[in-house]
């Protein structure tokens, strides 16, 4: 009889001992977590206080740099802003359109007659010449040197033959003769690179090649100047 009784008596307290126990530890979990808001709290105020602070130290810096207001101050400076990126948006639209490639992929031609006075290859006589010539197959593409529109075509069977002038702006032209096919028309505009035609031997020429011209402000000028690649 004597163990019956014995163990719901020892069971009560073992099981308010355990209550007890869970109870100090949810109330020192809750502690824990609102401990650990309260940091988080304070550490949020204290980054917008210091933020505040540097802000306005660097307010009172511009201030005292610029010896004015700074509200003037900032508006110079987007004004600035504005006029460097316009700069750059021309520079960029100005850069497509002035001549800077080969009008033929490198590797297909050969380069047979530079700019400057040559002996014409024809009478023999001292002449100027206006261009470059590049040699290579009939039905070569050529490509625009830059960005412009065709402001001329024409077949002209004692001079250029097959010729297309292109206009880039900026007082830039580039001339392309000799042409066997011409694969484009007048006011089409082109993009850098765009194929308007293909070499030949039409005109006044001896053998198949490409006689390209830049022209800047109507003199015509050294093309391998505006030419990014040695030839
Ligand atoms: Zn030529």
């Amino acid at each position: 009889m004597r163990k019956s009784v014995s163990i719901p008596l020892l069971i009560v307290p073992a099981l308010l001992v355990m209550a007890a126990g869970v109870l100090w530890g949810l109330v020192i979990r809750a502690e824990q977590v609102n401990a650990a808001r309260e940091a988080v709290l304070r550490e949020r105020t204290d980054s917008c206080a210091e933020a505040a602070r540097v802000l306005s130290g660097l307010d009172s810096l511009y201030r005292e740099q610029l010896r004015m207001d700074p509200a003037p101050a900032y508006d110079s400076l987007a004004v600035r802003m504005r006029e460097t990126y316009a700069y750059s948006v021309a520079y960029r639209e100005r850069a497509r359109c002035i001549p800077s490639i080969c009008p033929l992929a490198m590797g297909t031609f050969r380069l047979t007659a530079r700019f400057g006075t040559r002996q014409d290859p024809i009478d023999g006589d001292g002449r100027m010449h206006d261009g470059l010539d590049l040699a290579c197959p009939q039905g070569n593409p050529v490509h625009v040197t830059a960005d412009g529109v065709v402001s001329f075509i024409d077949s002209d069977i004692f001079g250029y033959g097959n010729c297309i002038i292109v206009d880039h702006g900026y007082g830039y032209q580039t001339r392309y003769a000799h042409l066997s096919v011409i694969r484009t028309s007048e006011n089409i505009r082109l993009k850098r690179g765009d194929v308007i035609g293909e070499t030949g031997v039409s005109g006044r020429a001896t053998g198949p090649h490409l006689h390209y011209e830049v022209i800047l402000n109507g003199e015509t000028v050294d093309p391998e100047d505006y030419i990014n690649e040695k030839l």
